[in-house]
């Protein structure tokens, strides 16, 4: 089952508390909202959630296991970190060829999750040239690769254009109507509420609240 069970992490860097029990899941066919001020502890519970950081305690488990113990962990997470790493000199399709071949995947692959994006004929020019907002779409584009039912988006409407937003907006309804558990952050509410089913909201590396999107409405 494509679920991410987020339980009990703690994190220090020194002196500071970067996690402090977060606790949380993330179900198939949802889109979940991770909202919180900058600070609250998302982007490091998506890069444990990604076996990118290690934790004091507690584990996350993407389908019952640890991303790192994953068979083919980019077949069954995709994941959007840091959209602002590309070489400005090659082209976005260019970097996405790079990340399929890595996958064993082609370049027939690679123009699919394009067209999906509306990447189709910027992705033959320059990444130097791109907007933040296209290269948030190429890195969407990148995380769809292989096809997973997970996905981890760590602020993917940064810098985006009303219009982008609202394309965002209905793909990640599309992901998760596609089955797709889709885990994505941002420091805004505003941002999520109109496309979360869920909303988990965080604040000094602990979840203090976790609620669904239907009963925040009913609240206001
Ligand atoms: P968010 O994504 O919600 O903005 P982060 O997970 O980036 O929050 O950060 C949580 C806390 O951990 C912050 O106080 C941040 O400064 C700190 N932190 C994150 N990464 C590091 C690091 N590599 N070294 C030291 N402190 C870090
Ligand atoms: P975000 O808010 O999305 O976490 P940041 O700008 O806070 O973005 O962090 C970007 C990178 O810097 C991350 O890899 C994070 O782990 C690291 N980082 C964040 N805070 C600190 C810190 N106080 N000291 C060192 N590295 C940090």
């Amino acid at each position: 089952e494509a679920t991410i069970e987020v339980s009990g992490l703690r994190k220090r860097y020194g002196p500071t508390v970067a996690l402090d029990g977060m606790t949380f899941t993330v179900a198939p066919g949802k889109v979940t909202g991770f909202v919180g001020p900058n600070g609250a502890g998302k982007s490091t519970t998506m890069r444990v959630i990604l076996g990118l950081d290690s934790v004091d305690e507690g584990h996350a488990l993407v389908g019952g296991r640890p991303y790192r113990s994953l068979r083919h962990p980019l077949r069954q997470v995709g994941s959007l970190l840091d959209a602002s790493a590309l070489q400005p000199s090659r082209t976005g399709r260019n970097h996405l060829l790079w990340l399929a071949h890595s996958q064993g995947l082609g370049a027939r692959r690679v123009d699919e999750v394009a067209e999906r994006v509306g990447l189709t004929s910027a992705i033959r020019r320059k990444a130097g040239g791109y907007s933040l907002g296209m290269r948030q779409r190429l890195g969407i584009a990148a995380a769809l690769l292989g096809d997973p039912p997970v996905l981890v988006l760590d602020e993917p409407v940064n810098g985006m254009d009303p219009e982008g937003i609202r394309w965002v907006r209905g793909f990640l309804r599309a992901l998760a109507a596609e089955g797709r558990a889709v885990l994505v952050s941002s420091h805004l509410m505003s941002e999520l509420q109109d496309t979360a089913d869920h909303v988990v909201i965080a604040g000094r590396g602990k979840v203090i609240a976790d609620v669904g999107v239907a009963e925040l409405i009913e609240a206001a």
